[in-house]
């Protein structure tokens, strides 16, 4: 090769380093951008707040369930008229709950990762819908809950999104989004009543509610569980490497202001975890996606995904403390 050969094929190699660069391989397997795009999707403007029982709600539930699918989960859900099993469920509302001329139905998306050992399951879940839009309010009427509770969505999405590229897990785990928690929880009301195993084979539940933003009363990188010091589930969890404390906000009672609650009341172990940290743009139309951390949410998220695997692959049962056991 002559010199100027040489030079030529330097300046090709390096201008193809520069235009393609090698990027940076990253261990930790949840990404921040599948984090944005399925946040970035459900908070949009386009999403008019998820209001409970619309149709933007039931759209949220047919863009969770189509990601279920892509993640190569089972559909939990209905089946449609052609006979084929779906990822949506239908429930249907009752009077009073959603106003006239909306539909009477409230959609939960549900995926399965079915356990190699039939029998113990886990589940994980969050809820789907929001406040929707207010027309009585000037300036921004759109309330798009991207902390509330998108980002607890988004939790469960990447989470399936892992357990299920990994190795078929022991227990099976069930990925929900109920519909209609903001207007009373009737999305895992009738998920609860129509379980799709029997409760006592529901070894935990696990709600994901708030965690787009960190709280400045836990250390930095933490998530905190509501009710961690009533059960074995969180210290084991957090001694498993899950960035994982106690809730800092006692008084404020979240331990029963969720969906795992009236699961907790039926028996199964069943706590929330969250990094809500009291902030102004709670049931706010700027609960929005620029104020979402979403380094903070790749960082605490990633701390899960060991301890998640390893609870659904191991024996651990965990069971309530003496006393702890919520009653009503
Ligand atoms: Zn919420």
């Amino acid at each position: 090769m002559t010199n100027a050969l040489r030079r030529v094929a330097l300046i090709v190699i390096f201008s193809f380093l520069v235009a393609f660069p090698v990027p940076a391989q990253s261990k930790a397997p949840i990404k921040d951008q599948n984090i944005r795009a399925e946040l970035g999707f459900l908070a949009s403007d386009a999403m008019q707040g998820r209001g409970s029982g619309t149709i933007y709600e039931r759209i949220a539930a047919e863009y969770i369930g189509s990601q279920f699918r892509q993640f190569g989960l089972e559909p939990g859900g209905d089946t449609d008229t052609d006979g084929t099993k779906t990822y949506v469920q239908r429930v249907p509302l009752n009077s009073g709950v959603v106003p006239t001329g909306e539909q009477r139905a409230t959609w939960n998306a549900i995926g399965v990762l079915r356990g190699s050992q039939p029998g113990e399951a886990i589940m994980l879940s969050a809820h789907l819908d929001h406040l929707g839009v207010d027309e009585s309010l000037t300036g921004d009427k759109i309330f798009n809950g991207a902390d509330d509770d998108a980002s607890g969505c988004v939790a469960v999405l990447e989470l399936a999104r892992t357990l299920a590229a990994g190795k078929r897990p022991r227990r099976t785990i069930y990925f929900v989004c109920f519909g209609s928690e903001e207007r009373g929880g009737y999305g895992s009301r009738h998920f609860i009543a129509n379980p799709p195993v029997p409760l006592p084979q529901l070894v935990a539940d696990l709600t994901f509610e708030m965690l787009g933003r960190p709280d400045p009363k836990v250390p930095v990188g933490n998530l905190w569980l509501t009710g961690f010091e009533r059960s074995t589930l969180g210290p084991e969890l957090a001694r498993q490497g899950a960035a994982l404390v106690a809730d800092p906000h006692p008084d404020q009672h979240f331990f029963q202001r969720s969906d795992n609650y009236p699961l907790a009341l039926r028996g199964v172990i069943a706590h929330t975890v969250s990094s809500y940290g009291l902030h102004t743009d709670y049931h706010r139309p700027s609960d929005e996606i620029s104020k979402i951390d979403f380094a903070f949410m790749t960082r605490s998220l990633n701390s899960l995904v060991k301890p998640v695997q390893w609870f659904a692959n191991s024996n651990f049962r965990p069971a309530w403390l003496p006393g702890q056991a919520p009653t009503r």
